[in-house]
């Protein structure tokens, strides 16, 4: 899918991937591709790979207790 659009997270319009405010709900929205979305990214890639870690130690420790 090669479109540059996005959906807006407080009430779901489509707009413009590089809108920094929401067409429909007037919502301030933070644009994707740019050089300060790669370190949210990697936050966002470190919190998924801790919390799924901790999930599964949960799920393990729970599953051998
Ligand atoms: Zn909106």
């Amino acid at each position: 899918m090669a479109d540059n659009t996005k959906f807006c997270p407080e009430c779901g319009k489509k707009v413009a991937a590089n809108a920094v405010v929401c067409t429909g709900c007037g919502v301030q929205l933070k644009p994707i591709g740019l050089g300060s979305g790669k370190n949210k990214m990697v936050a966002a890639l470190l919190a998924f790979f801790l919390g799924g870690f901790g999930i599964q130690w949960f799920y393990l420790g729970k599953k051998s207790y």
